[in-house]
């Protein structure tokens, strides 16, 4: 098994679903890890399951952001992570809705991002994944303010690759196809509906999110120290 011993992660939204799971696998590699998110009660026993230190903070908001940061100290790898933008057609998407996919989806990463990288530059390593979606390179249709939010976040990382590739810091997407955690479930809540998506992945399943942690994990992972700039795609197939 790859290691993580003697490393250090922040990984935001992960009370539940895919950045809970990233965070128990980085705690399973060795890691020491912070786990953050908005609901104390939910946040806290997920940490106590892992093992992991845990900061209540919207990733939202500057405060937020900030009281991440402070509480996982200096950190070798960042895990991005948020919930994802409501549903809706793009026609019908508010400057409101428009404003807060902006925060959440892409400030939220920025400013981590900001917070984290003199350390890790200081240090000559460093890892920066921000989870994002399939609908990158594949927009669907009711999820206007994801696919635009989430391109953002992928050419940020891209372009930061450039600048900080001789510094030992990589800058990754990891981009989960359809994953089952609450989100999908609020989503794709017809039982008919998903099994007419599962018949056009070519796996024929949804993914669990432990299967898009482990993509997390490898690009945490020493191993990975040549891939930078790239998204990775974990979706059965979805997008071929
Ligand atoms: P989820 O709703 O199951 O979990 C989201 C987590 O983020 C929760 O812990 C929640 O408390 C936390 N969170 C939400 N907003 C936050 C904020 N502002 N600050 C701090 N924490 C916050 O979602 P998931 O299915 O695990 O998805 C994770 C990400 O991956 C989302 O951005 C989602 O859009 C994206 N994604 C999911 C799927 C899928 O099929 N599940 C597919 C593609 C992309």
């Amino acid at each position: 098994m790859l290691s993580l011993d003697g490393k250090r992660a922040l990984v935001t939204g992960a009370s539940k679903g895919i950045g809970f799971a990233a965070a128990k696998l980085l705690r399973q590699m060795g890691a020491e890890v912070t786990i953050a998110a908005r609901m104390e009660e939910d946040l806290r026993a997920a940490a106590e399951e892992i093992g992991a230190a845990w900061v209540v903070a919207d990733v939202a908001t500057v405060d937020g952001v900030r009281a991440a940061v402070e509480a996982a100290g200096e950190v070798d790898i960042l895990v991005s992570n948020a919930g994802g933008p409501p549903p809706g057609l793009p026609s019908e998407v508010t400057g409101e809705a428009w404003q807060a996919g902006f925060e959440t989806t892409f400030l939220s990463t920025a400013r981590l991002v900001d917070a984290v990288l003199p350390g890790m530059r200081a240090h000559g390593w460093g890892r920066i994944i921000a989870i994002t979606s399939l609908t990158v390179g594949r927009p669907s249709l009711t999820l206007p303010v994801s696919n635009a939010m989430r391109a953002a976040v992928t050419n940020h990382l891209r372009t930061l690759a450039l600048e900080v590739g001789a510094d030992g810091v990589t800058c990754n997407t990891v981009a989960p196809g359809y994953t089952a955690t609450d989100r999908l479930k609020r989503l794709h809540a017809d039982p008919e509906a998903a099994d007419s998506i599962r018949r056009k992945i070519p796996a024929r399943r949804f993914g669990e999110p432990e299967e898009v942690a482990a993509a997390v994990a490898f690009l945490a992972s020493e191993e990975a120290a040549y891939i930078t700039g790239q998204e990775l795609l974990v979706d059965g197939g979805f997008s071929i």
